[in-house]
């Protein structure tokens, strides 16, 4: 299955993404767990990436390319993948195209989880994540500061602070709403998705709208 789950920060991409690739066994390709992986890791990349991040820009265009370039080649993403947070731009989802019509590949589907700025906002100044990455709310944990995933440290993600977090929101309706669109008006179409009430709410919803999206790609 080769999926993109779209949708603006908060909308519950990660969660979603990462139950839907583990039960497709295929891997979640996330351009923000790769760039924040690579500003660990103190890279030429994660350092050119880093002033972006902490703005709540994007990351340029060729630079995102040439990561996801390279994730695909990966044999891990030779039996499908699904993509979170990318692609971002017009010019990443021409560029997403260019790179599978070289390899001969198509999209399955492309899903937009849809929920209301107020609750994004309530989402995401909630959120806390560990340095491996697992994802947890205040709802749940309250002001702890261990992972219950993995007992590593909790943070407060810096661009999840208020300032970045409108500025991170003006960005999607901006430059990642038009995306929609390209999708919504080409071949594959685009299905968008109620992402608000219970995660496992979300969850039947997102499987529903993939399996018949997938159905009437057979059919
Ligand atoms: P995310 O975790 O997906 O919300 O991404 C965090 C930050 O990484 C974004 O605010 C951008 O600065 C950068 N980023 C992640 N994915 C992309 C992308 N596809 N294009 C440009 N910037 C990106």
């Amino acid at each position: 299955m080769r999926l993109i789950l779209m949708g603006p920060p908060g909308a519950g991409k990660g969660t979603q993404g990462d139950r839907i690739a583990a039960a497709a066994g295929i891997p979640r390709l996330s351009t923000g767990d790769m760039l924040r992986a690579a500003r660990r890791a103190d890279t030429r990349l994660g350092r050119e990436a880093q002033r972006y991040m902490d703005a709540g820009e994007l990351v340029p265009d060729d630079v995102i390319l040439g990561i996801v370039g390279e994730a695909l080649d990966r044999p891990e993403a030779s039996g499908g993948f699904l993509f979170d947070g990318f692609p971002r731009t017009v010019a990443q989802a021409e560029g997403l195209r260019d790179l599978l019509s070289e390899k001969g590949l198509s999209l399955d589907a492309v899903v937009s989880l849809d929920v209301p700025d107020e609750e994004l906002v309530a989402r995401i100044s909630g959120r806390r994540v560990c340095e491996t990455g697992h994802v947890t709310h205040t709802r749940e944990v309250g002001e702890s500061k261990v992972c219950p995933q993995c007992g590593g440290t909790l943070v407060h993600r810096s661009d999840d602070l208020p300032d970045t977090v409108s500025r991170r929101l003006g960005v999607y309706r901006e430059q990642t709403e038009p995306v929609l669109e390209y999708y919504a008006a080409g071949d594959i179409g685009l299905t968008v998705v109620d992402g608000l009430g219970h995660r496992d709410e979300v969850a039947r919803r997102l499987d529903a709208a993939i399996a018949k999206t997938r159905a009437e790609a057979v059919g």
